[in-house]
């Protein structure tokens, strides 16, 4: 059976209800008990997900047109600017677009409101023409007022993106969290063995077409995200050493489900978006089963210095000992945190294998093939006076003790970013639910999960106080 008949075979077998589908969690165990022929006989799909900060995201609104109709030429929503420059009442809002003097709120926590069904303040302004004469709107929208709202990300699921330490003597604030000197802390952010491109990592079922199950809507992959890179060094399991494939994504916003998505601040460097991504990949055959079955300890991850502008790789390691908590880097035992949440991930592909089973997800296969390519290197970026010159760097600030921490759980994504800052033991990722654990027994009030949680989910209790009393 070839690829095209195997999947009207698999379609064939969901209308009648006899398809075998699995979760990726499912399947990877099943897989150490039988080996890839017996696989393939026994699954038809698999759903994998991951459910992480992907920056390269956002959302195309369209407003409609309003009496008097207006050219919107520069516009906010709830004060975070949004690009016009598409007609009169297009725009797009990325995820990462801040409320200026306020870089701790932005595009991502525009778009978590109106997915989650709330209203937010349009702002808009245009010189007014003779077929749009208004020249100023002010008025709040919410996603049903829109005539299309989508998500277009750019740039989503990296295969394999690599962990950041810090060889350095100060503190840094990265995209992947905030790394402590002396490589004393490794962050990473990725589901690992069930993050999408390193199960089907030449791409033979996700291409240009593929349905993706994006923040709980029905999806599809647009083509190659930006900076695809089929070039990269592969290790023993075949798969890219390095961030290599990512996926260009368009999908309804309307339908979005707000458990699958958050907006997210990540300490020193900005807003950011919690989104999660899945797939429903069809067993072709036993190749497709045993790249299925790989496991965290079967992928490399190259772990990079950040203290340094080239970023040389110090340790490679695989996922499992990432996952374990600590590593050794250069000889320091480095704590490790993950900034993708296992958990959401787990939960999205468990969602996303209810509706393949009730027909709700179409398993297809690509129209076209994603195309193999490399990138043509780094831009050098150059101050104006001709220098290079690393970024900010943060001393580390004594942290203020102020009383035991109080989290909210119902902010927290289970992301695991703080749990390698807590040096009292208090926080922990549960086995094998892979959510959070706090022991406010074990807090000593040292501060340092408030800083680096990207939902704000903990704040010390003398500042909960203070707001409370409104003080
Ligand atoms: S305040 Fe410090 S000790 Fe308490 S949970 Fe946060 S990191 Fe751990
Ligand atoms: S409390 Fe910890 S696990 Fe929860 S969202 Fe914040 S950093 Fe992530």
């Amino acid at each position: 059976m070839n690829a095209r008949e195997r999947y009207v075979d698999i379609n064939r077998r969901l209308r009648e209800g006899r398809a075998a589908v699995f979760t990726a969690d499912e399947f990877k165990a099943l897989a150490t008990q039988v080996d890839a022929e017996e696989l393939a006989q026994r699954a038809d799909i698999v759903t994998v997900a991951t459910f992480a900060p992907m920056c390269s995201s956002g959302v195309f609104i369209n407003f409609g047109h309003g009496s008097p109709p207006i050219r919107m030429e520069t516009l906010t929503l709830d004060g975070v600017p949004a690009y016009g420059g598409i007609a009169a009442v297009d725009a797009y809002l990325g995820a990462t677009a801040e409320r200026p003097n306020d870089p701790g709120f932005g595009g991502a926590h525009v778009i978590e409101a109106l997915v989650r069904g709330q209203r937010v303040e349009l702002s808009a302004r245009g010189k007014g023409t003779d077929c749009y004469p208004g020249r100023e709107v002010r008025t709040s929208v919410g996603r049903d007022d829109f005539n299309e709202f989508y998500f277009y990300n750019p740039r989503n699921v990296y295969q394999n993106y690599g962990a950041a330490t810090n060889g350095g003597e100060a503190v840094l604030r990265t995209y992947l969290g905030v790394l402590r000197p002396g490589y004393s802390t490794v962050s990473y952010a990725t589901a690992g063995a069930m993050s999408p491109l390193v199960n089907d990592p030449e791409c033979r079922t996700i291409g240009i077409g593929t349905a993706a199950f994006v923040a709980g809507s029905v999806g599809m992959v647009v083509g190659e995200g930006t900076q695809f890179n089929t070039q990269a060094e592969l290790d023993v399991a075949g798969i890219p050493m390095g961030a290599a494939r990512n996926l260009a994504i368009k999908a309804d916003a309307k339908t979005a489900d707000p458990r699958f998505l958050a907006a997210a601040r990540v300490a020193g460097y900005g807003v950011s978006l919690i989104i999660g991504v899945g797939f429903a990949i069809p067993v072709l055959d036993a190749d497709m089963a045993r790249r299925l079955a790989v496991r965290d300890e079967d992928i490399s991850v190259l772990v990079r210095d950040y203290s340094r502008v080239d970023r040389p790789v110090v340790l490679r390691t695989d996922y499992r000992a990432l996952r374990s908590g600590s590593v050794t880097v250069q000889g320091v035992d480095a704590r490790t945190s993950c900034s993708s949440s296992l958990a959401g991930a787990r939960r999205l592909a468990l969602e996303l294998k209810r509706r393949v089973l009730e027909g709700s997800f179409p398993v297809r296969p690509p129209i076209d093939s994603l195309s193999c390519r490399s990138s043509p290197g780094p831009l050098v970026m150059r101050e104006p006076d001709g220098n290079i010159r690393p970024g900010r760097r943060t001393a580390a600030a004594a942290p203020e003790r102020l009383g035991p921490a109080g989290y909210a759980r119902s902010l927290c994504v289970d992301c695991g970013a703080c749990v390698a800052h807590c040096t009292d033991g208090a926080l922990s990722m549960g086995v094998p639910d892979w959510e959070l654990v706090y022991r406010q027994s074990d807090c000593s009030a040292c501060g340092a999960c408030v800083e680096v949680c990207p939902r704000n989910a903990f704040q010390l209790k003398a500042a909960l106080s203070r707001k409370k009393s409104g003080r």
